[in-house]
């Protein structure tokens, strides 16, 4: 299982494994969601996402 998911409308991505009802995963679309090669924060931020405020404290 992915430990990341990016929002390609909005460009932000998820930690799943902590994630709230807040960050509204379910209500992306199939092909919104981006997974992250490694999966990683660091390659999220790489591929200019902007980290969930809700699930990923920085
Ligand atoms: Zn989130």
């Amino acid at each position: 299982m992915p430990g990341y998911l990016g929002n390609r409308l909005d460009g932000v991505v998820h930690h799943l494994a902590v994630m709230t009802s807040d960050c509204k995963i379910v209500e992306i679309k199939k092909l919104d969601k981006v997974y992250f090669v490694p999966d990683t924060i660091e390659q999220a931020i790489t591929e200019k996402f902007t980290q969930c405020k809700n699930c990923i404290k920085n």
